[in-house]
Order: structure tokens, then sequence, then C-alpha cells
């Protein structure tokens, strides 16, 4: 654990502080329930704007052993919006780059094995990689290859030296994640092939300040991506970025291509001249974020009060790491808000760090038919009331706490006797 003192993409020390949301414990660090009531270890969580290229970080660091051990509770096959989009890329990326029996398509942080199937179903060799062990084991149950170890300049340059090259490289939701950020993107230089090209998913900068979506800041997101900032990083290891598609997936985020070929796309082009003519390349351009933050967590706690004073009955959908943020910032806890509901089952009994909230799974909904629902995990928002229609039909109400907090209703659903 240490303050960070010079950016870690470029070693400036020029770094401004845009954002505190206080002292939080780990995001992902669910409580076992017979440590209930016990002290959590908690960590200073704020944010600083680098000066010099652009980058936003977290100041602190907490080793990744820590932060991706062995009880790193993330399943991606839980989520059947995120398996959708993973196959449809895979459909499109198969076209695209004509892919068959004679290349590789390696995954970075390959979870379970739940977007390289895709490929394998379609006889194209596939290698994963991730430090993980229990989702690396799942994947191997399905036939996934998986190195299980984190991805870096040393294991990139191994893995070459082993004769394996990319064609396709594909890492979704790990390059914010990953702190020594240039041995990182070495790794992919080392085992890209010539002609191969790297695509990266990664929440969009841009799309979190205008939304206000400060809940997906925790510690293992170290960092958070303008283009601005990536041109750098990647030219420092010999990598162009080449194309860019904006994704609504996590709240906003972006597909980015690269490769040892230079050559922008108009789309890429046009987007960093957005990101200029906003000033994202400036501190005043991340000014009156903390401000707006500090908005939505008063207007939630006037809406909790206001409901607990009228004697509603309140819980919470989505026990993850978002959550975690949004809850111990606001400082919402089992006084409030009175379960969580998760439908991954690896999570389900265990308690949410800080807040102390239990995690039952989403049937407890109709059981307990609690009179709100706060849809911690809004960036599903749509697929999580059409799933519970019937607990909105049996008069529960949704509220969707980013970028203000309001009520939702899942779509032809008559308002119920609830409203505030
Ligand atoms: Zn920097």
């Amino acid at each position: 654990m240490s303050r960070i003192t010079e950016c870690r993409s470029c070693g400036s020390p020029n770094l401004t502080p845009i954002l505190d949301l206080g002292a939080q414990p780990l995001a992902n660090a669910l409580v076992e329930p017979d440590k209930a009531g016990q002290p959590e270890e908690l960590f200073p969580l704020d944010v600083c704007f680098c000066g010099t290229c652009a980058l936003v970080q977290v100041t602190e660091t907490v080793p990744p052993e820590v932060l991706f051990g062995r009880d790193y509770p993330y399943f991606s096959s839980f989520s059947p919006a995120l398996l959708a989009h993973s196959r449809s890329h895979a459909l499109e990326l198969i076209e695209r780059r004509k892919l068959g029996p004679d290349n590789l398509v390696a995954e970075v942080a390959s979870n379970d094995g739940y977007l390289l199937r895709n490929f394998a179903a379609a006889g194209i060799p596939v290698l994963g990689i991730d430090p993980a062990s229990g989702p690396a084991a799942a994947a191997r149950a399905i036939g996934i290859p998986t190195v299980e170890d984190f991805f870096n300049r040393t294991l990139g340059e191994r893995l070459a030296a082993e004769g394996k090259a990319a064609d396709v490289i594909l890492a979704k939701n790990v390059l914010a994640h990953v702190d020594g950020i240039n041995e990182f993107v070495a790794g992919f230089a080392a085992l890209l092939k010539a002609d191969g090209i790297a695509e990266f998913e990664f929440p969009y900068l841009r799309d979190l300040i205008e939304e206000c979506a400060f809940d997906t800041i925790y510690h293992e997101h170290v960092f958070y991506y303008s283009l601005t900032a990536l041109e750098p990083l990647f030219a420092r290891h010999g990598l162009h970025l080449n194309d860019v598609v904006r994704l609504d997936i996590h709240g906003g985020s972006l597909r980015l291509t690269v490769s040892k070929n230079p050559g922008k796309s108009e789309r890429l082009s046009a987007l960093m001249a957005e990101e200029r003519a906003l000033g994202m390349h400036e501190a005043r351009y991340y000014q009156d974020f903390a401000r707006r933050v500090a908005g939505v967590k008063e207007a939630l706690l006037a809406l909790v009060d206001s409901l607990r004073g009228q004697g509603k009955r309140i819980a919470a959908y989505g026990a993850a790491a978002k959550g975690a943020t949004l809850l111990n910032y606001a400082g919402l806890t089992a006084k409030e808000l009175d379960f969580v509901v998760d439908r991954n089952t690896h999570k389900q009994g265990k308690l949410m760090p800080g807040a102390q909230l239990p995690i039952r799974p989403v049937e407890a909904l109709l059981e307990e038919r609690p009179d709100y629902l706060v849809v911690l995990a809004w960036n599903f928002a749509d697929e999580i009331m059409e799933q519970q229609r019937a607990y909105a039909e049996a008069g529960g109400t949704f509220i969707l706490p980013i970028p203000e907090p309001h009520l939702a209703r899942p779509q032809a659903v008559e308002p119920g006797i609830a409203a505030a």
C-alpha cells in the first residue's frame, strides 16, 4: 500500500487531485458472515490527474496479489448481457480478420473462458491468460487452455519464445486494472504478430465524467482513460492507436484497436479532436466533477431518508464493486437498506464490504417484497428491470442512482401505489 508521487505512465510528478471518495474497503473484498461487525481494512480512495500526459489515476497502490488473488469472486459467465456482448464481438472479429485454424486468438484476463469459447467453437486456436485460479479452472474445464498468471512483459516474451504469436489479443476491462501499466503494455507488443491487432475495452473517462459515474472508481480500477492519455502510453511501446468504437456497456466504454502499424481511422481522429476541444488534456475539465459527485450523495441520502420516514423498506440489486463504492461513499448500511441481491451464487451468503449488507439470491425480492430497490448495477438497469418484472408488477419501484437518483419502472408496467 503506497501513495504515488509520480504518474504511473509517464513518470511526471505533475499530479493534481480531482476527487476524494474517502477511506473505503476494497470493493470486491466481500465479508464472510462470521466476520460480520468486525473492522475491515480501509484504504484512501482518491483520484488525480497527470498534467503531463493527461492520465487520470487513483493515488493509492494496492498490490495486485491482494486485489486479484485467489478469492477474486467475479465469474463473467454470470452476466447474460456480457455473454451476448462477447459473442457478437467474437463473431464480428472472426469475420473481419478472416480467422481460422492457422490463427491464434489470445485473451488477457480471460476469466472463465466466456469470450474465447466463441472462437474455440469456430475451430480457432485460443489461449487464455488469467491469474485468478477459480475462473481459470472453470475455463480449462470447458476446453480453453489458460495460463494462470499475471500478464506483463516477462510473460509476453516467454510465450513468444515458446513460439506463440497472436493474430488477435483481446483485453476487456483489464487495461484499467494494472498498476504496472508500462510492463503490461510491453507484454502486448511482445506477444503480437507483426500484422496482428490488439483490442482493448475499458470504461471511457469522458462518459464517467459526463454521467457522473463516480461509483466505477475503486482501487481495482487504477486508471480512467482518455484517448489523449493512451496515445503516448502505447507509443512508448511501439504500438499505434488505429481505431475506436464507443460502446454502451459498463456505463460507456471504448473498444480500442492498436497494432504495430501506424494509421488512424477517421472516427478515431474525430474522437481525439473532440477530447481536445473539451479540454480533457487540462486539469480544469475535471474541476466541477467532485461537486457533482457530492450532489448525487446528498440527493440519494435525502430520497432514502424520506422513504424510510414513510416506513418503506428498501433493498439493493447488484453486489458488484461499483455498488460497494456507492454505498460506502454515501454511508449507506444495513440500517438504511435491508439486503442486496445478486445472481452470483459465489457472492450469496456473504456481506458487502464496508456497508455489510447481506447478499441474497434475487428470489428474495419476491419473498420479502421490499418497496424500493436501489439498482447498484445501474449499467445493467434495463436487463435487471426486465428480469424483475414480477417484482415491479407486485408494486416494487426501482431507484436508479446515477447520473442523479431517480425512480424507474420497466416499460409497460403501470405505476403502482409506490411513488416518492
Ligand atoms: Zn503522466
